[in-house]
């Protein structure tokens, strides 16, 4: 049986991290939401994950590309939820330029927000977890952790960088009964994928279904987009007791595209 749990789920108002905090709370675990949505939006989900599943929901208007309101959102969850167990650092965005034209704002914003918030959050819940024996921190990457594509210069490289920072951390906490992973989905068909087509078909000059098919899934050997409910259920297993032995892992969860 599931041991219940305090879970911070980064990112998730939307796509993936609404997905994970959906299948944490199904197995009976507390959720803490965070990301950008109006606030009906936000009481919405809250009730409807509580009441489908009988757990504690809150939810932290974190802006994660700044350090002081991560801080701010980890003792908030401590506050709302109790101790944090276990760690989804999973909020990002995208942006689609070739470098040459690749603005300024928008590599540092990828970098704050994909890269910089996953080590903010976990030198903060870390310790905890080191002291209490037990702890899961889940880095959602991206198949681009692994390979890359043009024109996604700071998405590639705050990717490759999450995966040394799983790896680093992974290292460091082994002894303290506390795993690091990352999760590395292909394409899901989410916002943030939505919002690149048309981005994609301008930079490459071809059509948005020719976007679909010839550049996104024609890396997928699967030919599908991955479903969220996937991608939560790999985490929900890597959230789990019987896994401490899965730490450093770099888990690729692509329709068989970076294997060639
Ligand atoms: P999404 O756009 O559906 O959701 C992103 C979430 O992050 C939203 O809740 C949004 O409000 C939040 N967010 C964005 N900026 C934020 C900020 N500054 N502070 C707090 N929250 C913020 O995207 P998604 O596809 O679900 O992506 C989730 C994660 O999965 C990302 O890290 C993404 O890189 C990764 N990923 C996605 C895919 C895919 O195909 N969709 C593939 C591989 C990896």
């Amino acid at each position: 049986m599931t041991v219940k749990r305090n879970a911070l789920i980064t990112g998730s108002t939307s796509g993936i991290g609404l997905g994970i905090a959906r299948g944490f709370a199904a197995i009976g675990h507390n959720v803490m939401l965070n990301g950008f949505a109006d606030r009906e939006e936000v009481e919405r989900l809250k009730a409807d994950i509580a009441s489908a599943h009988g757990v504690k929901v809150g939810y932290s208007d974190a802006d994660v590309s700044k350090p002081e309101a991560i801080a701010a959102a980890v003792e908030q969850t401590k506050a709302e939820l109790g101790e944090i167990d276990i760690l989804v650092n999973n909020a990002g965005i995208q942006f689609v330029s070739p470098i040459e034209e690749f603005p300024i704002e928008k590599w540092d914003a990828i970098i704050a927000i994909n890269l910089s918030s996953a080590f903010h959050f976990t030198r903060l819940v870390l310790p905890g977890m080191k002291e209490r024996g037990f702890g899961r921190i889940i880095n959602v990457a991206s198949a681009h952790a692994l390979v890359a594509s043009p024109f996604k210069s700071a998405y590639v490289s705050a990717k490759h960088g999450i995966a040394g920072l799983t790896k680093t951390v992974a290292l460091e906490a082994a002894e303290h009964g506390v795993t690091v992973n990352a999760i590395c989905p292909g394409y899901v068909l989410t916002p943030l994928v939505q919002k690149q087509i048309p981005d994609q078909a301008h930079a490459r000059g071809i059509s948005e279904e020719a976007v679909v098919r010839d550049v996104l899934l024609a890396a997928q050997p699967t030919k599908r987009f991955i479903t969220v409910e996937e991608v939560a259920s790999l985490a929900a297993f890597l959230a789990d007791e019987q896994t401490a032995s899965i730490t450093g892992a770099i888990i690729p969860i692509d329709g068989g595209w970076t294997a060639h």
